[in-house]
């Protein structure tokens, strides 16, 4: 296939892709902002955008923060992302965030998180779009992430809060998925059931300056719970770390083991082999959603689909009839 080139895009958009190369965060957030778009000339632009760009993407180490409201993500994410920044590195952070796909509020949306790490210019915060589906919001995410690869950030940091399906969407979407718990058995148990811990590659222990003996407690119980889960890699045993995000503590060990992993699992293929079959569920997501909107949209479907399902709902006809008579529909365009 020949290379997207800068002639698809409109005047205004080649002036947008030379900012946002230059890593100008104004440009970054206006491209982000097209892809969150609904409207169907800036899905367009955005698809074209997106073209021209993925050649330029893929340059980051991109890590899933996840734990329940209250464990200090958005603490911790400060205080790390300022000591990256420090240390010359570039970092975004988004987020997905489910609430606000199911109310229209949100838990980790709201301006006031991260404000210090939000004044450097080497950091771009970007809270979860706020509209349509956990589906459609963790879409929008990956599109912001590879738009933030092409400007240059070097870390991605995606932010989910622990409430439901929403870690399993962002483990999908990342090389490398934190569990952020707080020192306490009952909160581990939760973890565990919700099947959450089986998609982590790192657990933070978090507010381990509150009781440091509850801490360390808190992590061989952790060794032991996860010995008897299959591990996210056959070369990787997830660390477990106490960290103190208010204190700064345990940062460094954190970031040392980022890059184990990073360089344990490159050593191995598997990190290249991870990206390649993420890249492909994320098409078949989008096959999906596309097919069903498809569906949903045929004239057709619209004409026919409530009168079936009361057909089907008072048994007078086959569930099988009517999804075979319904899907037929879509033969006539
Ligand atoms: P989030 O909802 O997961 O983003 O949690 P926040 O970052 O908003 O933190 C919730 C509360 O825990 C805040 O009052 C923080 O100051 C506090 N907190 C976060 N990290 C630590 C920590 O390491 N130690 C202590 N003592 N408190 C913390």
């Amino acid at each position: 296939m020949p290379e997207a080139t800068h002639s698809s895009l409109l005047p205004e958009d080649r002036v947008l892709l030379e900012k946002l190369l230059a890593g100008e965060r104004r440009a970054l957030a206006k491209a982000i902002t097209l892809v969150e778009s609904s409207r169907a000339d800036h899905r367009h632009r955005a698809n074209e955008l997106l073209k021209v760009l993925l050649p330029r993407t893929g340059n980051s180490i991109r890590l899933g923060i996840s734990g329940v409201p209250g464990v200090g993500k958005s603490t911790f994410i400060e205080t790390f992302g300022l000591w990256l920044v420090e240390g010359g590195v570039r970092l975004a952070v988004l987020a997905v965030d489910p609430s606000s796909s199911i109310s229209g509020g949100s838990i980790l949306g709201d301006k006031t998180r991260m404000e210090l790490l939000a004044t450097r210019p080497e950091a771009f915060i970007r809270p979860s779009p706020s509209a349509g589906s956990l589906g459609g919001v963790a879409e929008k995410t990956r599109e912001a992430m590879l738009l933030a690869e092409a400007a240059g950030y070097n870390v991605v940091v995606v932010e989910t809060v622990g409430v439901g399906q929403s870690e399993t969407t962002v483990a999908e979407m990342v090389d490398m998925f934190i569990l952020l718990q707080l020192p306490n058995a009952g909160d581990d148990l939760q973890a565990i059931k919700k099947g959450i811990v089986e998609v982590a590659d790192l657990i933070l222990i978090n507010k381990a300056d509150i009781n440091p003996q509850a801490a360390a407690f808190a992590c061989t119980q952790w060794k032991n719970a996860l010995k008897m889960l299959r591990p996210t890699s056959p070369h990787w045993t997830p660390p477990i770390l106490t960290v103190s995000a208010v204190k700064r503590e345990g940062l460094e060990v954190f970031w040392r083991e980022v890059l184990a992993f990073k360089s344990t699992l490159e050593a191995s293929g598997e990190f290249a082999a991870k990206r390649k079959a993420q890249a492909i569920r994320w098409m078949w997501n989008l096959i999906d959603a596309g097919l069903r909107h498809r569906f949903h949209e045929h004239p057709l479907v619209r004409a026919e689909l409530s009168k079936l399902s009361e057909l089907v709902a008072e048994g007078r006809i086959s569930p099988t009839v009517a999804a075979q008579q319904l899907l037929g529909f879509l033969q006539h365009s």
